[in-house]
């Protein structure tokens, strides 16, 4: 499978562009272990993000109900297509995932989970997880491959230099958890990083109560915004919040928070019953 993304890239003459992201998988052990971390049944339906040649499509289109494979280069459809034609069951869509409505897609539930897998593109990584874990859809979990520090990202603990914006956005649409790491060797170009391939299994209900998620990761930004700024300063210099000083303090106060913790030592249940607070203040 290797030598074939190798054999298609030669007999379809084909370029690989840096700016798509397209640092292909040569190692079969890697998309193996990736397809088994992934538990494919044939209850499921699978969409992959940017197949490429699809070695690993195929491994998956061997193990589950359906596989929509959403893939943005044209170039790369004619090899997908012949490396996929025994399998029934495989649609490919050449889009931009950015441009896919997830919901629409998997029409109705016809499967009993919704599994996303990608090797993901490094350039467009965080908006990809970000669309799929905000809008409105029936995803129960996602494994990718992602550079290793965005992997250490979304696993972070409150305090820890790694813990930011997006770890609490992963950690509240899902239980995030490590497999494996994978180095550059693995892929053809080499990436410039090492990468890790990381399962998130979605919340059924969300770990905290929220009166307002928009609102709830409007304050997670601002207090991540300007990281070595308090809480406190960061809450009164941001716009959409007209509050004085003395009534943050207060609040931070009211909810047992250290008038001057930063954002970033925050857990999310602290950031919920803060963003409660103030959205109830306002
Ligand atoms: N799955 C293949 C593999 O593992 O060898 C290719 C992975 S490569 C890291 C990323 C793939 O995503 C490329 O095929 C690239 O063309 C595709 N891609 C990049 N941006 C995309 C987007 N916005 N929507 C869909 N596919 C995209």
């Amino acid at each position: 499978m290797g030598a074939n993304t190798k054999e298609m890239i030669r007999k379809y003459n084909l370029r690989l562009t840096k700016s798509l992201g397209q640092n292909f998988l040569i190692d079969d052990n890697v998309v193996k272990r990736i397809v088994e971390a992934a538990g494919i049944t044939d209850n499921d339906l699978v969409i992959e993000i940017g197949p490429g040649v699809g070695s690993m499509t195929v491994e998956l289109a061997q193990r589950a109900g359906k596989v929509i494979a959403v893939e943005i280069d044209k170039r790369l459809i004619p090899a997908l297509k012949e490396n996929l034609s025994a399998f029934s069951n495989v649609e490919i869509i050449n889009k931009d995932i950015m441009d896919v409505n997830i919901d629409e897609l998997s029409g109705g539930r016809q499967f009993g989970n919704i599994k996303v897998v990608a090797n993901l593109p490094y350039y467009i990584t965080t908006p990809i997880i970000m669309k799929l874990l905000e809008e409105k859809n029936d995803i129960n979990f996602m494994i990718f491959m992602v550079q290793k520090e965005v992997a250490q990202r979304m696993v972070a603990a409150p305090g820890k230099k790694d813990y930011g914006a997006l770890s609490v956005a992963v950690q509240y649409y899902t239980k995030p958890e490590k497999a494996f790491d994978v180095p550059p060797h693995c892929f053809i170009p080499q990436p410039e990083v090492d990468s890790t391939v990381i399962k998130l299994n979605v919340n059924e209900t969300p770990p905290v109560k929220l009166m307002d998620k928009d609102f709830f990761f409007t304050v997670v930004k601002a207090a991540f915004g300007q990281r070595r700024k308090t809480l406190v300063n960061a809450l009164y210099n941001f716009k959409g919040l007209q509050k004085t000083k003395e009534e943050i303090k207060e609040i931070l106060n009211q909810l047992g928070i250290d008038e001057n913790a930063r954002g970033e030592t925050l857990s999310i249940l602290q950031f919920a019953e803060l963003s409660n607070l103030l959205f109830k203040s306002i």
